[in-house]
């Protein structure tokens, strides 16, 4: 008789942890009679379903099943246990994202957001992100379905497909449950307007008569003493800039959000691009949104100053403060959220986004959780760890294709003079950070000659092994920046 066939005879009684089963993932079905579990066996994640109704595919065993934790089982998961599917959440006050790049980060961002009162988006990744890590987004979620089951969160979480550029991969993300999307308008707005002649921009501008009388000559009173007034040179210039963007966000919201066929929320992000979005452009768009029948939950502006990858804010923070004032005014003047991308590390100016939005916003994070994970490596593999930041300084040039940032390699100290104690503080150096953070891709993807992974296999067991060590650095390091902004506890 296996360990499991008496776990499961006396599971009333029985020590859970005795038998290596998670106890917070004992859930039952099937009226009660039936019971769902994981454990881990023979050093491997499993998931136990004592009656074959639950929908998993496993090996048959004597009293249970024993499954794989695969994309069908996921399903399984989700179809009989709502906790473990996302759902919408960017209506509520505050939200928060944990693009988790690896797939193990979820039990440590669990953890947090068992403290903190904002609601998780703990599946959030961009295409750009899945092609460097080799996932999809079936992986990605099943991820998050798995570990909310395994340690019994209940509260609920949101799956973010973040910064789609094309209908195909919005469709992708909705249809694979995905609780809200990211619309990535970047391609459609239309940079250097501010550096073209008048004669240029009297080519590019197609006058148009209703936005015209929509816009000039008037007052734009937003509330709480803000009022917005357009020159007819500053709307010709936000009409060229944003025109385009907004005609997508228009089509794809239309094409897929306004019969409400897919319980998700729509984020219509314009923060990637060179210059800032004024306030003036933003309330353009989002007017502009409103009058043509979308109803963002969130918009994501580009502020002033750099939000530079996993590093505080660069720029001037009072500056920040004024611009931050209009920008979380006009959001609450349409009813939206204001959403802040790029916010690892932004410590900064998390204070002023607290409470210049009076509590209520999403932010997201994805590389500082991905840096996290490396510093859990520089502290119990030095060796290991100074073989990953060597070939990441031969991939820097490379990776610098995918990313902005502005490190400056020679101020990182040399990994061979440091001792092993002292490695760990190079997470506190931001050109370090930036290093290893724009290179996850490369550093995970490097196979040796005969096909396998260089670093990859050894990461993840490294990280298996050390759970507890990784889930204690984001519950520090993801709750500094909730607390921060203010967040209330729960
Ligand atoms: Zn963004």
């Amino acid at each position: 008789m296996s360990d499991l066939k008496l776990f499961v005879e006396n599971i009333a009684s029985a020590d859970p942890k005795a038998y290596g089963v998670y106890p917070d993932s004992i859930n039952t079905y099937n009226d009660g009679n039936a019971y769902a579990f994981m454990a881990e066996v023979d050093g491997v994640t499993k998931l136990i379903a004592t009656c074959p109704c639950l929908g998993v595919k496993g090996e048959r065993k004597d009293g249970y099943i024993l499954c794989d934790l695969t994309h069908e089982n996921a399903i399984a998961l989700r179809n009989q246990f709502p906790f473990t599917a996302p759902r919408p959440v960017l209506r509520e006050e505050r939200s928060f994202g944990v693009g988790d790049r690896l797939g193990i980060a979820c039990p440590g961002h669990i953890k947090v957001f068992e403290k903190y009162d904002a609601m998780p988006v703990f599946a959030q990744q961009s295409i750009r992100e899945l092609d460097l890590t080799n996932r999809t987004y079936e992986d990605v979620l099943d991820c998050v379905t798995f570990a909310v089951f395994r340690d019994g969160f209940k509260r609920g979480f949101g799956a973010d497909g973040d910064h789609l550029k094309r209908a195909q991969d919005v469709e992708y993300a909705l249809g694979l449950g995905f609780s809200m999307i990211t619309l990535d308008c970047s391609e459609h707005i239309v940079g250097g307007v501010d550096e073209m002649s008048e004669e240029k921009i009297n080519a590019a501008y197609k006058a148009d008569k209703t936005i015209e009388e929509l816009y000039l000559g008037k007052k734009f009173d937003i509330g709480e003493g803000i009022e917005l007034e357009f020159t007819m040179d500053e709307l010709k210039k936000i009409v060229i800039i944003y025109g385009k963007a907004i005609d997508f966000a228009v089509e794809i919201y239309t094409k897929y959000f306004a019969d409400g066929k897919f319980k998700a929320d729509f984020e219509v992000s314009i923060d990637e691009t060179a210059t800032p979005t004024t306030p003036l452009q933003h309330f353009f768009v989002a007017n502009e949104l409103t009058r043509r029948g979308v109803k963002p939950a969130t918009v994501a502006p580009r502020f002033c100053g750099e939000f530079q990858k996993g590093i505080d804010y660069i720029g001037d923070i009072a500056q920040f403060e004024k611009e931050m004032t209009v920008h979380s005014a006009i959001a609450r003047f349409f009813g939206y959220k204001i959403s802040v991308h790029s916010g690892s590390d932004k410590f900064s100016v998390f204070p002023i986004v607290g409470e210049k939005n009076r509590q209520v916003y999403h932010v997201k994070t994805a590389g500082t959780n991905w840096l996290e994970a490396m510093r859990v490596v520089a502290k119990v593999d030095p060796t290991l760890y100074r073989a990953i930041h060597k070939y990441a300084l031969t991939a820097f040039d490379e990776a610098t294709k995918y990313y902005h940032v502005t490190t400056d390699l020679t101020k990182i100290a040399d990994v061979d003079t440091l001792t092993d104690e002292q490695l760990p503080e190079l997470f506190n150096q931001n050109d370090a950070r930036q290093l290893i953070h724009i290179t996850y891709g490369l550093i995970l993807n490097l196979k040796n000659e005969d096909g396998s992974f260089t670093f990859k296999d050894k990461l993840y067991k490294l990280w298996k092994d050390y759970e507890g060590e990784y889930s204690a650095a984001l519950v520090n390091h993801i709750g500094r920046h909730l607390e921060l902004l203010g967040c209330p506890k729960l």
